[in-house]
């Protein structure tokens, strides 16, 4: 990215011209396989955070022998910090539809789901409405796929996959031992993609305008643009399109109020990238990745305070079924606590450091694995912060 400033571009809230059921329908015209090649040649990856290349997901689940296989929407947003899924499925509802059809059509189901937030049920009334019409539409295309909404309880677990579709299939939201991974093994024990809205909106254009066209913006490794929900210290707050290759101090010269200090990139679960980072550190997967959460502190936070604050978070969500994360959270919480009133002298911190490490490896579930990013990071960088 030359420019200084990152790139904004409008490919996600874009309507003008575009009707879903028309692109389903051209979509339809190529085989599956040729969708599938369409998708991993785009080089989409999955925007939820974790990046796995959506062609191959699609790929996978095609690939296995089964009467039934479901397509699923994880609009199960609860990630500290991110509010562009419930703006994309406010505004553009039809083309999060589409990318479930198309998906739909091409690995061979004929079900698919949007798990929406509880926190997001007063979009139910509209989005039921609209499912009504576009289901209609597929009918007259000839395509044997519905599309049903399902909504979550208000547990942030749930927004990993197999916890989703234990919540779904009506038991406790708990994430489920991997392999099996859900293309074999997913909801009702069938072979499931699932795909987060934003990935499905991008799976949606490349089928719209190709895989070449959406190739030619971001960087080799992180192809074509992503929404970011942007908050904290900042005058730009909001929802924001840019294109990804951008580092973050490419994004502060944007987004910051000339003073920000630290900006945690991936919400709560994601890293703390300091000041004299920003230059380095590139906002993708060749660097730090993000599922869009991006929030600004300036030199009035205590970043022990925002560290305090995430560590309750994850105590308060965990799950408590596996013992590193159930116990881990609780520890690295009464932790700096006591370190910050002068129980536990600084080094403690090391031995703190030493159990996020641990949980990244021990923890069953991505819930677990990912407190040591903001753990890590923050302490790191901001030690004198946490220290009495
Ligand atoms: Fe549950 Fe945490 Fe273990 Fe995940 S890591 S299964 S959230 S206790």
């Amino acid at each position: 990215m030359e420019n200084t400033r990152p790139k904004r571009v409008d490919i996600i809230f874009l309507m003008e011209g575009i009707d879903p059921i028309k692109v389903v329908e051209n979509a339809m015209k190529k085989s599956p396989d040729e969708i599938i090649l369409d998708m991993i040649d785009s080089g989409l990856k999955g925007r939820g955070g974790a990046g796995f290349p959506t062609g191959l997901k699609w790929k996978f689940t095609r690939n296995e022998d089964s009467y039934d296989k479901y397509v699923i929407c994880n609009a199960d947003e609860g990630e500290p910090g991110t509010f562009k899924d419930r703006e994309i499925l406010d505004r553009v509802p039809e083309k999060v539809f589409a990318g479930l059809a198309i998906c739909g059509y091409t690995i061979g189901s004929r079900e698919g789901f949007i798990y929406l937030r509880g926190e997001y049920n007063f979009l139910l009334p509209v989005l039921n409405q609209k499912l009504d019409v576009f289901n209609a539409g597929l009918k007259k295309i000839g395509l044997d796929f519905t599309i049903q909404m399902r909504s979550g309880s208000g547990a942030y677990i749930c927004g990993e996959e197999s916890a989703l579709f234990e919540s779904m299939e009506g038991k406790r939201g708990e994430p489920r031992n991997k392999p099996p991974y859900p293309t074999v093994s997913g909801y009702l024990g069938k072979p499931t993609a699932i795909n987060n809205v934003e990935t499905l909106v991008y799976a949606f254009m490349i089928a719209r305008i190709g895989a070449e066209k959406f190739k030619e913006m971001g960087t080799k490794d992180s192809r074509g643009s992503k929404v970011f929900s942007i908050s904290g210290d900042t005058p730009k707050a909001g929802i924001s399109e840019l294109e990804l290759g951008m580092s973050v101090q490419q994004f502060v010269d944007e987004f910051g109020d000339g003073d920000t200090k630290a900006v945690q990139v991936g919400g709560a679960s994601g890293g703390c990238v300091p000041r004299k980072m920003f230059k380095e550190t590139i906002i993708g997967y060749e660097g730090i990745p993000t599922g869009g959460s991006m929030m600004l502190f300036n030199s009035s936070r205590s970043m022990y305070n925002v560290l305090h604050d995430y560590l309750e978070f994850f105590t308060e969500e965990s799950c408590g079924q596996c013992t590193p994360c159930r116990v881990g959270c609780q520890q690295l919480l009464k932790g700096i606590e006591a370190v910050k009133r002068g129980d536990k002298n600084p080094g403690y911190l090391d031995d703190l450091k030493k159990l996020a490490k641990t949980m990244k490896v021990a923890a069953k579930c991505g819930l677990g694995q990912s407190v040591a990013n903001p753990f890590i990071s923050i302490v790191s960088n901001f030690r004198e912060e946490i220290i009495y």
